[in-house]
């Protein structure tokens, strides 16, 4: 144990509550979730072992010091730490430890016990997407991947498919009204859905927020009037080329239209800098409210995705998560969780780049959830499970792994690792 030179006194290290420690090797890196201040430290078999044992509860989450007399590099590091308001010395007399309490992501209810008794869906569910139908159709549209990325565009390579209405009514209304519950109507294409005029009395009914999520061009586009005629729903569009873009002045012009037009999403789905270059050319005279960009991956894109979609490391440390992001990147997948998707077949997934839970025809909403939340890996992949993310100085810097990364199955969108 150091002591101070000339006196009794020990000093210890220790890092503020809201100072977040990474450590990868010798590399370490210190973020300041208030500040959004990072110290990063490369190469220092010193500070990674100091920064250890700063995070670890059997040292008490403290490090003697001999300020006076360390390595220039063990200065710099706690004068770095003080000087950013990430940590400090604490001095205590007969080598006695200070009290340090660090916080720790805890969740509450999350993961429950495999027999917790007080389970309730509305604790972990917060959508349920329905696919109404599925067909082979974004094949031939050239979007066969697509729903791996973005809730639309279902692909069946073995023919046109729907889900019965009864299916969705069974397994959504007993949960409408469930705070912060949503329903999501999807598909290859829901204007084609045979039994959307059966569902829409039901839907009407429904407390909870719907968001239909359409392709244009569409197969009915009348049948988006009588779903916008829906108090609680929104229309979120995917506008494919070449045929999309010119599809909206006519849509614009439809009298529902203007009314409702605040609860109109657009999202232009693009493949390559081409695609967004004639969409960003067309849409001033268009003059759309809410315009996104949605990149699409098509197995041979990659080159687009790499120079225009990869995080670079200036953006990765221009991000500043708050304390709670932090956290719960540690523990689940913002992106995902709370999400299922009941498919045409009736089978029930987490997220669609992995395997289904079970299926609506032999188990209720309540018993997938728990299995998810007790045994699952989708709602909870973070980047500390997967490589090479869970050696990187930047996992909680970075946003949670998104569905490109889950359908590329490369978890490393950026020139760091
Ligand atoms: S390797 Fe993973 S954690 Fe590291 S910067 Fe890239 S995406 Fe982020």
């Amino acid at each position: 144990m150091k002591r101070s030179p000339g006196n009794k006194e020990t000093c210890w290290l220790v890092l503020e509550p809201y100072a977040h420690p990474v450590i990868a090797g010798n590399n370490v890196l210190i973020y300041n979730s208030i500040s959004g201040v990072k110290l990063e430290f490369r190469d220092s078999p010193g500070i990674s072992r100091l920064a250890g044992d700063l995070t670890d509860p059997s040292k008490g989450f403290a490090a003697a010091v001999d300020p006076g007399n360390e390595s220039s590099e063990i200065k710099g590091f706690i004068s770095a730490l003080r000087g950013s308001y990430s940590g400090d010395i604490i001095s205590s007399r007969d080598g006695i430890r200070p009290v340090v309490i660090r916080p720790r992501p805890v969740m509450l209810n999350y993961p429950p016990p495999a027999d917790y008794q007080d389970f309730t869906i509305g604790d972990y569910l917060r959508n349920i997407y329905f696919f109404l139908n599925a067909s082979e159709e974004p094949s031939a549209a050239g979007y066969t991947h697509a729903m791996k990325q973005f809730p639309c565009m279902a692909y069946d390579a073995s023919g046109y498919s729907e889900l019965p209405a009864s299916a969705v009514l069974n397994n959504y209304m007993p949960y409408d009204g469930i705070s912060g519950l949503g329903m999501d109507l999807t598909g290859a294409d829901l204007t084609r859905y045979s039994q959307l005029d059966d569902l829409l009395p039901y839907l009407k009914k429904l407390i909870s927020p719907i968001i239909c999520h359409i392709p244009l061009p569409c197969h009915d586009p009348e049948a988006v009037e009588k779903l916008i005629r829906l108090k609680n729903c929104r229309v979120s569009f995917y506008v494919t080329l070449p045929s999309g873009p010119a599809l909206l002045p006519e849509l614009m012009n439809k009298m529902f239209f203007q009314k409702t037009k605040k609860r109109f999403d657009f999202n232009f789905v693009i493949r390559s800098l081409d695609e967004y270059n004639m969409i960003t050319g067309l849409l001033p005279g268009i003059g759309l409210e809410k315009v996104f960009f949605l990149p699409y991956y098509s197995g041979e894109n990659f080159e687009f995705f790499r120079d225009n979609i990869f995080l670079s490391k200036d953006d990765i440390l221009g991000s500043k998560p708050d304390q709670r992001q932090v956290y719960s990147r540690q523990v689940l997948n913002e992106h995902s969780f709370g999400k299922l998707y009941v498919m045409p077949s009736g089978e029930v997934f987490p997220n669609l780049n992995g395997e289904p839970l079970g299926s609506v025809y032999n188990e209720s909403i309540p018993g997938l959830v728990r299995r998810e939340v007790t045994t699952g890996n989708a709602w909870n992949l973070t980047r500390m499970k997967v490589q090479p993310c869970s050696g990187c100085l930047y996992r909680f810097l970075c946003p949670p792994i998104g569905n490109y990364e889950r359908s590329m199955q490369r978890f490393n969108f950026c020139d760091i690792l």
